[in-house]
């Protein structure tokens, strides 16, 4: 079976919360898994937006089988492959092919400094074209609604390679001690480094800390000795450098708990009267929350 039956046969016999976020370039379908153990924390986890990297595809369905039998509080969407047109590319024709089905790397394609990456093209390209404009594309398009309508306390993006994990766009203040203690947890129960990428801008991830104000992080699996595309020898390694992410990741929200409400809830606050009246609204849900969760 290839990763398209593996992902196809998993959702249909998967018994809880499924569905589609959307529909890619060429009109494949882009599911989602959720395993909701309890209403808070939430995070999304999405894999294979790039390629070339489908193994995340695969670190996917482990980690969603995992997570479903051992894991204890918190809900978590799973999103196994955000790109399929492009994997079909990598898989049959280009393997080393990073964009999506029309050329353009959605992983630069977001709202969030676009086009101001160092890497970032202008033309259609195997790897690196942000895109006529942020969300051009319909896999960005649809992984962005789905964001907002989940409204998550958290994400991850998985990618590969060079084990390491980036948190960093441009945050401050409090936020800026939270993301970091946060990639620091995990980077603990990978062993994978923390890095900077202070070039790279337009991603999921940089979106969702600057727009979403909650943290979120890119996790490269796979040593950077390995070649594109990573082979399923790789995996298990990858799979038991990961077992622990999701419940560390959720473990360290639940301590931050209302922190990352108010985080969620400044993205929201205008200024002036507007942003007094957020507030009082944004307390009462918090307590409402709050209550909800003890
Ligand atoms: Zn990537």
């Amino acid at each position: 079976m290839n990763i398209f039956d593996n992902i196809k046969d998993f959702y249909d016999n998967f018994d809880g919360e499924k569905g589609i976020i959307g529909f890619s370039a060429l009109n494949k379908p882009i599911y989602y898994l959720a395993v909701k153990k309890s209403p808070r924390p939430v995070v999304i986890v999405q894999y294979a937006m790039h390629a070339r990297e489908h193994i995340t595809a695969h670190l996917a369905l482990y980690q969603i089988r995992r997570f479903n039998s051992t894991g204890k509080r918190g809900t978590v969407y799973f999103v196994p492959m955000v790109n399929p047109d492009g994997v079909k590319i990598a898989l049959n024709k280009k393997p080393l092919y990073k964009a999506n089905g029309r050329g353009v790397d959605l992983n630069v394609n977001f709202d969030a400094r676009w086009g101001k990456g160092k890497l970032n093209v202008k033309i259609i390209g195997d790897e690196n074209f942000i895109g006529e404009r942020p969300f051009s594309e319909p896999e960005s398009v649809a992984l962005r609604d789905f964001t907002l309508k989940v409204s998550p306390d958290a994400t991850v993006s998985y990618h590969c390679k060079g084990e390491e994990i980036y948190w960093e766009f441009f945050q401050k203040g409090w936020r800026r001690v939270r993301d970091k203690n946060i990639a620091e947890k995990l980077s603990m129960v990978t062993g994978y480094a923390v890095k900077s990428t202070p070039n790279s801008c337009g991603g999921y991830k940089d979106w969702c800390v600057q727009a979403l104000k909650i943290p979120a992080f890119t996790i490269e699996v796979g040593n950077d000795d390995l070649i594109h595309p990573l082979g399923k020898e790789c995996l298990k390694d990858i799979c038991e450098k990961n077992e622990n992410v999701i419940d560390c990741l959720i473990g360290v929200l639940d301590k931050y708990g209302n922190k990352i409400y108010e985080s969620r809830h400044i993205r929201s606050g205008k200024s002036g009267k507007n942003r007094r009246s957020a507030d009082r609204r944004g307390n009462r849900k918090r307590r409402k929350n709050y209550c909800a969760r003890t």
